[in-house]
């Protein structure tokens, strides 16, 4: 059976419904492995619980604003539903959806005990005014304050939101209870509970795979990465750090490109100061969308969904693709790529080492106690290390492409975990 979910917007195909679509067909194909019943499939195909709401923002002009906000709980039969908080215009309730069926496997497959969740709101941040965007986050998160909480949903950064946001999430969870909730919120700021090691904990993830992927020495490796914010502007410094060769970097404002390699942390420097790395002068500019197609030995999508296409894939010369970002690679591009020959790790194990060292944050919360960076980095290492072998091994032994291997693992301990608890009533 195809596994068909009931669209409120069918006639319109956004690149929310594209990344559905993919994500139901992954979810299609570790079915059929598992050999799961229709009944289940669609339980799995299906979130426990969407909200959608409408956010009213008071502009500094006096103008008011109403922007659309959603929270997706995908599943929670392993634990709290846990996903990110994303800030974005093109934001839908299917993208968020998405991402939130991807949570569930993700945490799955590395073994942490949450179900998966998303959240989103249609906004472009950069285009509100600091105390804007902290009216609009306080009032989002006082919308969706049935769902969450510490035993129910945690939020955590995504695209378009930061340290910052999750502070004013915190706040408001807090004044809203009476009194100080830190495990409400990952990737608080470390005054408010927030752990050693989760900024960077998505990059040193991404790293992590790469290197587990590569097998041999990184030295003179070189690496292409699209996207320069939180994951991908670390990831970059965290693979040069370890020897490989970054010529190449894009975000929203442009792409670079240095044949003899870029300086991260100066092109950092300037990103942070110009607001992207668009007119960096150790480098020579290149559109944007040809870093896909250059001669390098791995490639990091870091950007956003759907990034690589059938229509580039058949020019990507990477052997090696690392998914920083939640869904890059269609699924007609993976089947192009798997054909070329081209290794891709794929984002629920990629990426998981944001949700890994969350998860440790929340720990930390919990027990209101805290690690050394050091704890921190050896159990994130340990989870990341131990799904990656587990993955190549199912690859292996099966002859799944990776990607397919890391939904068999997610989904089958998702499904047992339903099986086990049984159905109430
Ligand atoms: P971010 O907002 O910090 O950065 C996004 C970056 O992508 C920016 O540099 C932006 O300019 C760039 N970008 C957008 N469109 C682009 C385009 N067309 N071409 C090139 N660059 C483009 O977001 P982030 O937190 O770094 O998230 C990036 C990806 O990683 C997302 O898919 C997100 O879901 C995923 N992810 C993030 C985390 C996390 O901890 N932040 C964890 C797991 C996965």
């Amino acid at each position: 059976m195809s596994i068909m979910v009931p669209s409120t917007t069918p006639a319109l195909i956004t690149p929310g419904r594209q990344a559905l679509d993919s994500a139901l067909h992954q979810l299609d194909q570790a079915a059929e492995q598992l050999g799961l019943d229709d009944g289940l499939r669609t339980m799995l195909a299906t979130p426990r619980r969407s909200l959608t709401v409408s956010v009213p923002v008071r502009r500094e002009d006096g103008r008011l604003d109403v922007v659309q906000g959603y929270r997706v709980q995908h599943n929670v039969s392993r634990g709290p539903a846990k996903g990110g908080l994303r800030f974005h215009p093109s934001t839908d309730i299917h993208e968020v959806t998405a991402l939130a069926m991807w949570m569930t496997w993700k945490c799955a497959l590395v073994g942490i005990p949450y179900g998966g969740a998303k959240g989103g709101v249609a906004v472009d941040p950069a285009g509100l005014t600091t105390r804007e965007l902290e009216r609009l986050t306080r009032r989002y998160v006082n919308e969706i304050l049935p769902l969450i909480g510490p035993e129910k949903d945690i939020p955590a950064p995504d695209v378009g939101t930061d340290e910052q946001t999750m502070a004013w999430v915190m706040d408001t969870y807090s004044v809203n209870a009476g009194y100080s909730v830190p495990g409400v919120v990952t990737g608080k700021p470390m005054t408010l509970g927030g752990s050693l090691g989760r900024a960077g904990a998505t990059s040193r993830g991404v790293q992590i795979a790469a290197l587990a992927a590569l097998g041999g020495s990184p030295e003179g490796v070189t690496v292409a990465v699209q996207g320069f914010g939180k994951v991908g502007a670390l990831a970059a410094q965290y693979l040069s750090d370890a020897g490989c060769k970054v010529v190449a970097v894009s975000d929203v404002t442009g792409a670079v490109y240095a044949s003899s390699g870029l300086d991260i942390a100066r092109l950092r420097a300037w990103a942070a100061e110009e607001g992207g790395v668009h007119g960096y002068r150790h480098a020579d500019a290149l559109a944007r969308d040809d870093l896909f197609e250059l001669d390098v030995d791995v490639l990091v999508p870091a950007a956003l969904e759907g990034a690589i296409t059938e229509a580039n894939a058949p020019r990507v010369r990477a052997r090696l693709i690392v998914e920083g970002a939640n869904g890059p690679t269609t699924p007609q591009a993976d089947e192009i790529l798997a054909a070329s020959g081209t290794t891709v790790v794929p984002d629920i194990l990629a990426n998981a080492g944001g949700v890994i060292v969350s998860y440790l944050e929340w720990v930390q919360n919990m027990q209101a106690y805290s690690w050394s960076s050091g704890e921190v980095e050896l159990k994130l290492r340990d989870l990341m290390q131990g799904a990656y072998s587990e993955v190549k091994s199912l690859a292996a032994e099966r002859g799944l492409t990776l990607r397919q291997a890391a939904h068999v693992i997610g989904v089958g301990r998702v499904a047992d975990a339903h099986r086990m608890r049984g159905l109430y009533p």
